[in-house]
């Protein structure tokens, strides 16, 4: 972009994460224009979640893309669970399910991001400025009528119709909108590197290993480990402060193969850290604007569903606004804000129980073992034939799972 610039479009989604990535293609593919907005340059960072799920497969079969998917390196796993203090403990086991797609894929996020955006990048309606970072909206008369951003050109506007704030957990738009969400509260943060990984690794997708206070997962990107280490919340400076090689040797401890590459690490100038959120908005909308994914729910990584849940809600808007933005582009006429509180309204269960399901997850068992607590049974608990069944389609499906209404617009 060479100067300010005002760009206009029926629908302006800012971040192009999971959510916005979909909900750009689907509106796209149905003849809306939109403008997808995404603050970086590309999407190759490693703290992207890797995990796609069963519902998420079947979303990308309904668009036609499963081929396509499953064509990209990836890692098949088919249950879900941990290891604490040596014993293994699976929670969810796909393959007891009647799904298509009986597991999760692990694939690194760029990947499926990529995959979305070349597929939209075919369709006319579809524009994505890149290095564009959304910093407030415009209103006119009450409503929200699209985005101010910034590019390394400077800064410019987008109009449109419809505004929805994809842009993940510290969502600019949101606090331009003057929306807080209420925090539930994470006991840990993250700590995010990689280790190698060599040809006599175990051919497994992911690893959460925890014991003597400390948990690691561990997730199989080919040729590295991408790892996470969680952290007691506000524990940073003290891990920091006792210096590299404790953490290289809890990794060790942890995760035994990987004991004589931990000194790959050099310091902590390798590590990221991340900040783990568990919140929710009260009210996903203002009149013209719609907020999605982690920007109106912040998912802990607890099962890796985040993801899930932003491609469902990105389904979910797409079938419920789509006609309206349709009408929009012809006559100018606002889309009603009874239609973005259907969209919350549909996707209130899903998100409400999933995010129960982490608080109670980190309530008993990530707090836990990370103050080295003693845990209850976890395991006779998820014997129970009821209850794995329960927690596969859970976490497998989600509580209200989402599919691809819309034909794409013939063209
Ligand atoms: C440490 C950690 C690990 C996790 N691991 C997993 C996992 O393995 N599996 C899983 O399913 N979930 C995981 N989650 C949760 C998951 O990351 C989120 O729930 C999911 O990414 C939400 O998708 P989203 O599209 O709503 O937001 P995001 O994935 O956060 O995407 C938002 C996008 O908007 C862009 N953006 C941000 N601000 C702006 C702006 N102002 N203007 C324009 N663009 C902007 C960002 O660059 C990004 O591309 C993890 C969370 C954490 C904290």
């Amino acid at each position: 972009m060479a100067g300010p610039e005002t760009l206009t479009a029926t629908a302006c989604v800012a971040g192009c994460g999971p959510a916005g990535a979909v909900l750009g293609l689907l509106l796209a593919r149905a003849g809306v224009e939109v403008v997808v907005l995404e603050k970086h340059a590309d999407f190759l960072r490693d703290f992207r979640g890797d995990t796609v799920h069963p519902s998420t497969i079947e979303v990308l079969a309904e668009l036609g893309l499963a081929e396509r998917f499953l064509a990209l390196p990836h890692h098949k796993v088919s249950t879900v669970g941990f290891v604490r203090d040596g014993r293994t403990v699976d929670v969810a086991d796909f393959s007891t399910l009647d799904l298509k797609y009986p597991y999760i894929a692990f694939v690194p996020q760029w990947d499926l991001l990529h995959l979305l955006v070349s597929e939209a990048a075919r369709l006319p309606h579809f524009r994505l400025v890149m290095e564009a970072e959304a910093y407030d909206v415009r209103r006119e008369g009450g409503r929200i009528t699209g985005v101010r951003f910034r590019t390394p050109d400077g800064d410019h506007h987008v109009r449109a119709h419809l505004t929805v704030a994809a842009d993940g957990r510290h969502s600019a738009v949101r606090r331009a909108a003057g929306l807080r969400p209420r925090e539930f509260g994470a006991p840990m943060d993250v700590l995010q590197f990689r280790l190698s990984r060599r040809d006599t690794d175990p051919d497994e997708g992911y690893h959460l290993r925890m014991a003597g206070g400390r948990a690691v997962a561990v997730i199989n990107r080919g040729t590295y480990w991408n790892i996470a280490y969680m952290i007691r919340k506000g524990g940073y400076e003290e891990l920091r402060g006792a210096g590299i090689q404790p953490l290289r040797d809890d990794v060790a401890d942890l995760v035994g193969f990987l004991a004589d590459r931990v000194g790959e690490l050099a310091g902590f100038e390798d590590t990221r850290f991340l900040e783990v959120r568990l919140n929710r908005l009260r009210r996903w909308r203002s009149p013209g604007l719609l907020l999605i994914g982690d920007a109106a729910h912040a998912m802990s990584p607890i099962a890796g569903v985040g993801i899930n849940l932003a491609v469902q809600d990105a389904v979910a808007a797409a079938n419920i606004l789509t006609r309206h933005l349709q009408r929009a582009q012809h006559t100018g006429e606002p889309i009603p804000e009874r239609m973005t509180a259907a969209v919350q309204r549909r996707r209130w269960a899903p998100t409400v129980t999933t995010q129960a399901l982490q608080r109670t997850a980190q309530r008993f068992g990530i707090d836990r073992a990370l103050r080295a607590q003693a845990a209850p049974d976890y395991g006779a608990i998820v014997r129970i034939p009821l209850v794995r069944k329960a927690m596969s389609r859970l976490l497998g499906v989600g509580v209200r799972p989402e599919h691809v209404r819309l034909p794409p617009k013939s063209r």
